[in-house]
């Protein structure tokens, strides 16, 4: 069966580098007008723009800082004004240098936790009060980006955001069955180590690169590999898949 060409809107939050990068290009390839936000970097934005706009859709850039208690408003707002929102793709992230527990303060789990986990709560929120038929929504799809980190727990390095990542994981769980009937669909990628300037701001940039090879594929991902498994979970393909975490991490 073909899919229809106007398929509405996708949110992916940091979407201006990386894995939201690509994802952003994927769904626009697919059809999917695109609402790219991001922190701070408009020049990779409009790049990311511009890439989704050559695919034929509409797109645009949304400047929101998701650890300020506004930004998802903004952020949606934003998204609104370019059509009906289908898609979400809660994949902002961040990490901190690596650390024990022990060495962790206030201000880095406040970071973590408000980033990677407040703020996917709130734009999940502001997705489902868009999409659910309960709310005369057209329906959708929600993937959280999680990582492997969530299976493995980071000890050593940064079990915070590990645990930011399994709360995103338990997240889907739920969600997926509180809104099944909605016709909404929530489903998690858990990355593995995929070569982005991620591990450049957590202050070792050649991290995916060296630990990359010691995985059983023997190298790093590429953003797109991570981007591939997002859009299809949100395509008709994917019609039966709910609930579920698809790791994409080389076979860690
Ligand atoms: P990245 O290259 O560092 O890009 C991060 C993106 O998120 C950027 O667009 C950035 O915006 C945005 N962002 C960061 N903080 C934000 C904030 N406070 N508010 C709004 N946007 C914010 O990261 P990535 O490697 O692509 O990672 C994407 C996701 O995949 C994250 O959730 C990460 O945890 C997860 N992941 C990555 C890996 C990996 O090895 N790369 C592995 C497992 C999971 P600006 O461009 O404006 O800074």
């Amino acid at each position: 069966m073909s899919e229809p060409r106007t398929r509405g809107v996708a949110v992916v939050t940091g979407g201006g580098r990386g894995i939201g990068a690509a994802c952003s290009v994927a769904l626009a390839r697919l059809g999917w007008d695109v609402c790219v936000g991001y922190r701070s970097d408009s020049a990779a934005a409009d790049r990311v723009v511009r890439a989704c706009r050559e695919r034929g859709v509409t797109a645009a850039a949304a400047a929101a800082d998701l650890a300020h208690p506004t930004a998802v408003t903004d952020l949606f707002a934003a998204a609104d004004r370019l059509g009906p929102v289908t898609v979400l793709v809660n994949n902002a992230g961040v990490v901190a240098p690596a650390a024990r527990i022990d060495e962790m303060d206030h201000a880095r789990l406040h970071m973590m936790f408000t980033v990677n986990v407040t703020a996917a709560f709130l734009c999940a929120g502001a997705a489902v009060r868009r999409m659910s038929t309960r709310h005369g929504g057209p329906g959708g799809s929600i993937v959280n980006v999680s990582s492997a980190a969530a299976r493995l727990g980071s000890p050593g390095t940064y079990v915070d955001y590990a645990a930011s990542k399994g709360a995103l994981d338990t997240m889907t769980l739920g969600l997926a069955q509180e809104v099944a009937t909605e016709g909404i669909r929530v489903n998690g990628v858990r990355p593995g180590y995929i070569d982005t300037e991620i591990h450049a701001s957590g202050g070792d940039p050649d991290r995916a690169r060296r630990l990359g090879a010691t995985v059983p594929l023997g190298r790093p991902g590429r953003a797109e590999e991570v981007a591939a498994a997002v859009a299809w979970l949100c395509t008709a393909q994917a019609s039966y898949v709910t609930g579920a975490v698809l790791d994409v991490s080389g076979g860690r």
